[in-house]
């Protein structure tokens, strides 16, 4: 999806720190782009996978488990509960 901290820019805008010694500069020279820190650079940041959840408790679990650490084991020892 795309990056709502940069639109999809890869990078943002920073203000800049105006140089003291300098007068009448034009504030935006001092502007600066870096990398957007959330998609680094990107533009777009990967699309979660629809996350699971441990039918137990409701947890968000990893894309491979059933169940959370705490009811995984729970699960396998216990067996069917009912
Ligand atoms: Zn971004
Ligand atoms: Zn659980």
């Amino acid at each position: 999806m795309i990056c709502p901290e940069c639109d999809g820019n890869g990078f943002i805008k920073i203000p800049g720190i105006p140089d003291p010694w300098e007068t009448s500069q034009n504030p935006f020279t001092n502007e600066k782009e870096i990398n957007c820190p959330t998609c680094e650079g990107d533009g777009e940041i990967p699309a979660t996978p629809a996350a699971k959840h441990c039918p137990a408790c409701g947890e968000p679990i990893g894309p491979g488990q059933d169940w959370c650490d705490e009811h995984k084991s729970a699960a396998l020892v216990g067996g069917s509960l009912g």
